[in-house]
């Protein structure tokens, strides 16, 4: 063997000689093993070589081969062109984030032996299977976060939904919200979230539930404020109703006259006024009845101003008893005093009056030991006959007169009915 490597040297150094080649250590180094091929020489020298190539990826090996390298030396270019073991490993772990899945925490154990095996041997980068696999575990990784991403989403928009319905039954409901909120806020806590482990999920959860929780508790109070508020309110409308029915009460006594108990003078316009509005829209018919005792100067003058006071107070409750709540009387002034009757039949009317007539003739008036007896005179016209209620009104006073004129004790109508 030794004479071997002696022959191989010295046939190296003549080709180098023979062919012009200058006897560089990398020149003669591949003429060497050249040689040494030929003479089934293994040196470990050009073993070496061997061996290393073969632990070169695909493409470098085919690189030596095209390029016919067969010296270290000419292998150095090739073996440059590699990334820095050290960028390589910051490469590498570069590479296995983006395999992993930064929502969907189901990492399967492949991904995590596959990570372990490029992490040691970062080389492994450059393979083309394990690139492959690279791509397929990234496709993956897409898959699984965009799924959780889809599942999250449904669960948000179900979040959001419950919240919607929590405020809305909190500002729409009354006594018993609290328990309403308090069904949300349960189902909002069912929703299971935790499972997936998705940390900012499963804090927007807690988030809402402690925002339905707020809310709840005002609740609870303006729901406590509100009953013991209500009880007040409730006690105050009882107050205010008193008061309104006290002031209508005075209201209305005080659109009465005193003595008398039938309208005033001015509330008699007022009421009279509403009959006339309901007459224009309304086909109604109502008459005008102008009342004037008889010789009431007399009766003042025999049994005094109070004798003929309690005689006009008894006149006006007679006229108020007789007269139905839909008809008006009024003292239009002094021993005066007037009546708007509605009516469908003449006859209606005129029953009316005789009863009216009948009752103040045939009553006495008691004024201490004296029993008076007392006439009046009426004029009365019906609406219908006139243009205008004024024009009604001063007929009525004009037959009211003629009542007088005629004898007293008489009811004229227009018509020249008298009773
Ligand atoms: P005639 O039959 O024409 O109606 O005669 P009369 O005496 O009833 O009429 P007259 O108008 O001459 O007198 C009415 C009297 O009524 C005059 C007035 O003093 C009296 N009088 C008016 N108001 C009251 C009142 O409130 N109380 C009393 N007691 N008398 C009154
Ligand atoms: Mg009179
Ligand atoms: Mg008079």
């Amino acid at each position: 063997m030794g004479n071997n490597i002696k022959l191989v040297a010295k046939e190296t150094i003549k080709n180098l000689f023979t062919k012009g080649i200058e006897p560089t250590p990398n020149e003669y180094h591949k003429e060497f093993c050249s040689i040494a091929k030929e003479y089934k020489l293994n040196t470990k020298e050009c073993i070496q070589f061997k061996e290393l190539v073969s632990k070169l990826n695909k493409e470098e090996q085919e690189e030596i081969k095209s390029k016919n390298i067969t010296t270290f030396e000419d292998m150095i270019p090739i073996l440059l062109n590699r990334v820095a073991t050290k960028n390589l490993k910051t490469l590498t772990s570069l590479f296995q984030d983006s395999m992993t899945p930064s929502i969907s925490i189901g990492l399967d154990e492949k991904l995590t032996k596959f990570s372990v095996k490029i992490g040691n041997s970062p080389a492994l980068l450059f393979e083309e299977d394990i690139q492959k696999e690279m791509q397929s575990f990234i496709t993956k990784r897409f898959e699984a976060d965009k799924k959780v991403v889809q599942e999250k989403t449904a669960e948000i928009a179900k979040l959001v939904t419950l919240m919607g319905r929590h405020l809305n039954e909190a500002i729409s409901s009354s006594g018993n919200s609290g328990t309403e909120v308090s069904n949300i806020k349960d189902e909002i806590q069912a929703i299971n979230l935790s499972n997936n482990g998705i940390q900012e999920l499963t804090n927007l959860q807690s988030k809402l539930i402690n925002a339905a929780m707020s809310i709840e508790n005002e609740m609870n109070q303006v729901g406590e404020k509100l009953s013991s508020g209500k009880d007040k309110v409730e006690e105050l409308e009882e107050k205010v109703k008193k008061l309104e029915d006290e002031l209508s009460k005075s209201k209305q006594e005080s659109l009465k006259d005193h003595l008398t108990g039938v309208l005033t003078r001015k509330a008699y316009e007022y009421e009279a006024k509403k009959v006339e509005e309901n007459y224009k829209r309304n086909d109604t018919q109502y008459a005008i009845v102008f009342f004037d005792i008889d010789h009431f100067k007399a009766i003042n003058d025999t049994y005094g101003h109070a004798g003929g006071d309690m005689i006009l107070s008894t006149f006006g409750k007679i006229l108020s008893k007789y007269t139905r709540d839909m008809d008006i009387v009024g003292r239009y002034g002094g021993e005066e005093f007037i009546a708007i009757i509605h009516f469908n039949l003449k006859r209606e009317l005129l029953k009316y009056l005789k009863r009216i007539k009948s009752i103040v003739n045939e009553n006495n008036f008691v004024y201490g030991k004296n029993k008076i007896r007392i006439t009046f005179s009426a004029g009365v016209t019906i609406r219908n006959d006139h243009e205008s209620y004024e024009s009604a009104i001063q007929k009525a006073d004009v037959l009211l007169y003629k009542a007088k004129e005629d004898g007293r004790n008489k009811i004229i109508l227009e018509d020249n009915t008298c009773i």
